[in-house]
């Protein structure tokens, strides 16, 4: 099997899943291409360390109608490895283009390594309480988490082809009667800088404004956990971090009575810097903090603010 691939349809997952790849090609003495279906970023992709850019053109606007189409090309490619930004179009393409290639799929791989004609990846179960290893023989298809990697670096001028197919044939079993868009509430917390996280020690929602407050004080943006979004209402979903939520790495991450169990933690792992506020000196939390504040938010949170405002 030979050839390793990269598809997503958002192609600065794409960008970050060349990093990944251009390591694989380096282990693996193999090509490295990208499919997408965006022509237009057919250059960049090139300077990011693609060889080949395949772009699929076709009247189809469902990313995922695209997997008959790239599962009949993987075939023909013999691919080795596909690699698939783990979007939720992602993923749900990379299991019918694992059919296709009859291959193994991993779901969520976060580190991804050749090992003797094989791959070892690893992955977070039990909502991030233990990471699996696993040996995956070839043709395997993997699905990585945006931001999972950065972006492979440029190099302008680099060189690398670029082909067209033309898909015309979609499967017309899914049709779409109505799109209805996610209204998005604020900024997207995945790439903020720092970030002010409420949970369930807040206890009416009009306390959020101490949080808004410190977050004021530092630039940062407003999280939760997933009680304060699903449960209580009191901030936007898109705002609620963790397993079933956003994945964040913030440089700096403040927690504000968050118990810190499991499934929040792990989406905070990527954080530089982890302080936790809580009362609870035996809360979960403080063993994920880098610095913690056993304390009562209502005195704390204030202070912090109080002290942020002097500099
Ligand atoms: C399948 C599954 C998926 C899940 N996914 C997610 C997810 O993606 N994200 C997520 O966040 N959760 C998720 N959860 C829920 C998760 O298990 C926890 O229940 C949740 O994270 C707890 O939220 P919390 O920390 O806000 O509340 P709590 O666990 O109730 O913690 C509140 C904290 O506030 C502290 N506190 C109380 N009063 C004060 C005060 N005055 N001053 C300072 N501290 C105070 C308490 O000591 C406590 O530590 C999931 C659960 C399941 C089963």
């Amino acid at each position: 099997m030979q050839g390793i691939w990269i598809y997503s349809e958002d192609s600065t997952i794409a960008k970050q899943l060349l990093t990944a790849g251009l390591n694989l090609k380096e282990a693996m003495n193999q090509p490295l291409g990208v499919i997408t279906l965006d022509a237009g970023q057919a250059k960049s992709l090139i300077d990011s360390g693609a060889d080949k850019v395949v772009v699929l053109k076709g009247e189809n606007n469902w990313p995922e109608s695209y997997a008959e189409a790239i599962g009949k090309f993987a075939v023909q490619e013999e691919t080795g490895v596909l690699l698939v930004g783990g979007t939720l179009r992602g993923k749900d393409l990379a299991a019918k283009v694992a059919v296709s290639l009859d291959a193994a799929l991993v779901t969520d791989a976060q580190s991804i390594k050749a090992a003797n004609g094989s791959l070892e990846t690893t992955r977070l179960m039990y909502g991030g309480l233990a990471v699996c290893t696993e040996q995956v023989s070839l043709p395997a298809v993997l699905t990585v988490p945006p931001s999972n990697f950065e972006e492979a670096k440029p190099v302008e001028g680099r060189k690398g082809e670029t082909s067209t197919i033309d898909v015309s044939e979609f499967d017309q079993r899914i049709s779409v009667n109505e799109v209805c868009p996610i209204v998005r509430q604020g900024v997207d917390i995945t790439t903020a800088g720092k970030i002010v996280c409420v949970g369930r020690g807040i206890s009416q929602k009009e306390d959020l404004k101490i949080a808004e407050e410190l977050a004021q004080a530092m630039g940062a943006e407003i999280a939760c956990t997933r009680g304060i979004a699903e449960d209580y209402h009191w901030l936007p979903e898109e705002r609620y971090i963790g397993i079933s939520g956003q994945k964040v790495k913030p440089e700096v991450y403040i927690s504000i009575g968050v118990s810190g169990q499991v499934q929040h933690v792990a989406g905070i792992r990527d954080s530089k810097i982890i302080v936790a506020i809580d009362s609870n000196e035996k809360a979960p939390i403080f063993e994920a903090a880098d610095y913690g504040i056993v304390g009562d938010l209502y005195e704390v949170v204030p202070m912090l603010t109080a002290a942020l405002g002097k500099k």
